[in-house]
């Protein structure tokens, strides 16, 4: 018998948390995970999940409108927030139902709670306290906003999915990916949007054509581009809008003011410094290869070592550790070549490097790029348009990296990171035959 209550304890039932949880205990490892706010983490309450069911619906204003050149013409429509939302909801109460589910149905104990740690061998739970062999911290990360006066007025993805009313004009702050593909849902379901970024050009990291052309691309959707700004104050009048001043003295009155300008380690009242776990400077748990903390019983995956803050990232984490802990495999997590989207419209999709770092990297760079408007909009009469890089590292002829912004992007990319994950070169592109007509054969047309 063990000494312990249990041989794995989990704080956080998100992505990685629940993901960890379910392996470990599909392998007959005796596990608990303490969930104090929500079954399914971010991802699906406050974050992937409800941000893309939001993105769809700020799609389908601007598909009314296209469908009157292809002879579908009484495109009168209206937009009814409560409606999104509440389905919205309903369908996030499903899925927190399914995630409990799983994780009973694989044997674990779930524990409705916040949950601090007591020792390295032992975690709190309201007035019980319970041992473990082995402690997985994968408690995400918060919203960061900038103590600005007035902060307490703002909106943060934590409440901007399930507002009471929708805001007619709304500023977004931030120039990440949240920011970006807020602002694309607010201005798609007909709110008059600015997105305020304090530098000269959003989605930094991101390859420099990628940025300019997805710029131009977002404010042809109707969203005002404010670069080199930033908020000084906020003040609530009693109509309850918020008057906003800038840093240059403009001022404006506003129905809401979202910020996105990051999120950090979700660490605070864990009771990590008390025992002694050591965090980064921006307050991230530390880990080795292995996820093992300093303190030897302790691990931690995900949003809070703030390593890649993406959900298929967490979940590989968190197989990582159960494969090493429990099913003898020396598995690590590859951070080479992950591939991500930003859900603005239209959608950026990239894997690899951008032409800077190749740049940087590779002496011989070849760059391959296609820019057009696609099939669909010589009818539709939309302005978008579609840019597809490749990047080729002409010694080895391998693709080192590919982007697009354009229609289904994401979807597009999935794809090519899996060629470029297989080690596949510009020829063997080449090689491939395309899916015509689609806007992904250009992938493979690119001469
Ligand atoms: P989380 O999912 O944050 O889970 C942590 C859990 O721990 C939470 O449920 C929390 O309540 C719980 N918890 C915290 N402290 C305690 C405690 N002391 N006791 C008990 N429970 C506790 N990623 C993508 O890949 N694609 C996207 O499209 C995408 N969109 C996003 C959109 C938004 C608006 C946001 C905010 C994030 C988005 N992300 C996206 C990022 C993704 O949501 C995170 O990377 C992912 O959820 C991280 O998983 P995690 O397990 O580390 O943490
Ligand atoms: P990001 O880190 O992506 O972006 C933060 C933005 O806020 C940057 O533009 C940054 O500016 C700006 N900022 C930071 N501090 C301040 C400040 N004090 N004042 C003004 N601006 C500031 O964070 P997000 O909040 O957008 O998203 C968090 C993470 O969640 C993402 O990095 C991503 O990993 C994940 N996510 C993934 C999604 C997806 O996969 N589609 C969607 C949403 C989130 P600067 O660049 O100048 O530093």
């Amino acid at each position: 018998m063990s000494q312990f209550d249990f041989d794995l304890f989990v704080i956080g039932a998100g992505s990685g948390g629940v993901r960890a949880a379910r392996m470990a205990a599909g392998m007959g490892v005796r596990v608990a995970i303490a969930e104090d706010r929500y079954m399914g983490g971010t991802c699906v309450n406050v974050g992937c999940v409800p941000k893309k069911l939001y993105v769809y619906a700020s799609h389908y204003a601007e598909s009314f409108h296209e469908a009157a050149g292809f002879g579908l013409i009484d495109a009168s429509y209206q937009f009814d927030w409560p409606t999104l939302r509440d389905n919205k909801k309903q369908e996030i109460s499903r899925l927190n139902g399914i995630y409990a589910n799983l994780l009973k149905n694989s044997g674990c104990t779930l524990i409705d709670g916040r949950a601090t740690l007591e020792g390295p061998n032992a975690v709190r739970v309201g007035e019980q306290v319970f041992t473990a062999e082995r402690i997985l911290i994968a408690t995400g990360g918060w919203p960061f906003v900038p103590d600005i006066p007035g902060k307490e007025h703002i909106l943060t993805s934590n409440e901007v999915f399930d507002l009471e009313t929708f805001p007619s004009r709304v500023l977004v702050v931030g120039g990440g990916y949240i920011a970006v593909e807020f602002a694309g849902i607010f201005a798609g379901l007909g709110a008059q949007t600015d997105l305020v970024y304090r530098g000269d050009l959003f989605l930094r990291g991101f390859d420099q054509e990628v940025r300019a052309f997805t710029s131009q691309e977002v404010a042809k959707k109707g969203v005002n581009l404010r670069f080199n700004t930033d908020i000084a104050s906020i003040t609530k009048c009693a109509d309850g809008r918020l008057d906003v001043v800038f840093n240059d003295g403009a001022q404006e009155m506003v129905d809401a003011v979202m910020y996105a300008t990051g999120r950090v380690p979700n660490t605070q009242g864990l009771g990590l410094d008390a025992l002694g776990v050591n965090l980064s400077r921006k307050g991230a748990i530390q880990v080795d290869d292995l996820f093992q903390t300093n303190l030897p019983s302790i691990y931690a995956v995900g949003d809070v070592i703030d390593r890649v803050q993406l959900t298929p990232v967490a979940l590989a984490e968190g197989m990582a550790l159960v494969k090493r802990l429990y099913g003898g495999a020396e598995t690590n997590v590859d951070y080479n070549l992950i591939p991500t989207a930003v859900f603005c419209q239209p959608n950026i999709g990239t894997v690899g490097l951008s032409e800077e770092e190749a740049c940087k990297v590779y002496p011989n760079l070849d760059v391959y790029r296609s820019e057009f408007r696609a099939m669909k909009h010589t009818l539709s009469g939309s302005q978008e348009r579609t840019l597809m890089k490749l990047l080729v590292d002409r010694d080895t002829d391998r693709v080192v990296g590919a982007h697009m912004v354009g229609a289904e992007a994401g979807e597009i990319i999935q794809g090519i990171a899996i060629a470029m994950k297989a080690g596949a070169t510009k020829a063997m592109f080449d090689a491939t035959i395309g899916i015509h007509p689609t806007a992904a054969e250009e992938f493979v047309t690119m001469r």
